[in-house]
């Protein structure tokens, strides 16, 4: 068995736990903004979504209303595998400057052009026939147009002690994904070990998750050296200070992810956001005093990262040596005054392009390593690296 038939089995798996819900949904374009109004909603006026190329629902920009609905009525089983008693969530993804979910006539869910996924539960505890009635409402932003673009119902079990065939997925695609880059001779004992899975003949649930089961009690050892590795995640909010919008947005934007990270740390306090731009702070610090208080106490307890070490995150093509230098010498400052340490970690996500004298200059900034997305967008010389390891610190490149 190859490769690419372990990676079918994977995708089985995740089928008996998803149903595709984007081509369901019918769509109006409302009139008016401002307040969303659960009572505004005409259903008379829905028509079938028509999807574009990349599976998106789109409509203009300039801040034009849509309202998309679709009843979703919960089956008995997908191909064989009941869902009953499974968590039932709606993962939807949208390109809207203010979008609001309601399930059953509530609103239940709530985000904008950066807060702009959720894995919304719809019930822990999901039976058939249990009927789900969703609106969504999106603004597009003013300055681009707007987009449902991604929307899937996923069953699964929060049991972790008996796993769903979904979570099983998962565990495969991490495994084998690690075993053909590092071990490819295990990879066969993989494809063995799938081979016993009733995978197309399975009659009901307790069936295929017995075979699951089995099937994770021979593999388990070969994880084991992925259970020796650690991963540290950090998170972060791209935000950039000026595009296509004014800097008025840019504070107001600042504020509410800055408000949100800390509401999300007393729900998850291992929680570790970082952020760059120093004027950034600067600006919160001079107007949003009660904000600062509680962003330098999560500094202080290590729960918030002090990113990038440069004033903003500039260009760095078309700019001097010396204008860069300036960069990292007042923002360094700020933070080595406000904070009492520098960033150590050069921070420019969106910088297209980088001069060759930048290490150096990072290098005397007291910077020892460097993050971006942006090598990856290269598509004459592609960049073979996504991960560097330095004396004392270690960065995901994404
Ligand atoms: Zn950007």
């Amino acid at each position: 068995m190859a490769p690419n038939d372990i990676a079918s089995i994977i995708e089985k798996l995740q089928s008996f736990v998803t149903i595709q819900t984007q081509a369901k949904w019918q769509f109006y374009l409302g009139d008016g903004v401002g307040e969303i109004d659960y009572e505004a909603f005409e259903p008379e006026q829905l028509q079938a979504v028509q999807l574009n190329e990349n599976n998106y629902g789109i409509f203009p920009k300039g801040g034009k209303l849509a309202w998309f609905y679709q009843k979703f009525v919960i089956p008995h089983d997908i191909n064989q595998y009941e869902i009953e008693g499974l968590h039932c969530r709606l993962n939807l993804t949208w390109w809207a400057g203010s979008a609001s979910v309601f399930v059953n006539g509530k609103l239940v869910c709530e985000g904008d052009l950066f807060d702009s996924s959720t894995r919304l539960s719809l019930s822990p505890n999901v039976q058939p026939d249990d009927v789900f009635e969703v609106a969504i409402t999106l603004i597009s932003p003013s300055h681009d147009i707007g987009a449902l673009m991604k929307s899937q119902l996923i069953f699964e079990s929060d049991d972790f002690a008996q796993p769903d065939a979904g979570f099983v997925a998962t565990e495969l695609q991490i495994l084998s994904q690690y075993l053909e880059k590092y071990q490819p001779e295990l990879l066969p004992q993989v494809a063995t070990a799938l081979q016993t899975l009733p995978i197309e003949t399975f009659q009901n649930r307790a069936e295929l998750d017995q075979a699951l089961a089995i099937v994770r009690e021979q593999l388990i050892p070969l994880a084991a050296p992925i259970k020796t590795r650690q991963f540290h995640v950090m998170g972060h909010a791209h935000l950039d200070m000026a595009w296509l919008w004014t800097t008025d947005e840019t504070w107001e934007v600042g504020q509410r992810t800055f408000s949100s990270v800390l509401n999300l740390q007393k729900e998850f306090p291992k929680l570790t956001f970082g952020h760059s731009t120093p004027a950034l702070y600067e600006w919160i610090e001079n107007n949003r005093p009660d904000l600062w208080a509680k962003i330098t106490e999560a500094v202080t307890k290590n729960n918030w990262e002090l990113l990038g070490g440069m004033w903003v995150e500039p260009d760095v093509n078309l700019v001097s040596g010396e204008s860069l230098i300036r960069q990292f010498l007042y923002g360094q400052q700020y933070f080595l005054e406000k904070f009492g340490k520098i960033a150590p970690i050069a921070w420019l996500p969106d910088t297209f392009g980088f001069p060759q004298q930048l290490p150096q200059i990072c290098k005397l900034c007291g910077i020892e390593a460097f993050g971006t997305g942006k090598l990856h967008w290269n598509d004459t010389k592609p960049f073979p690296h996504g991960l560097f390891k330095c004396d004392r610190l270690i960065r995901q490149n994404f």
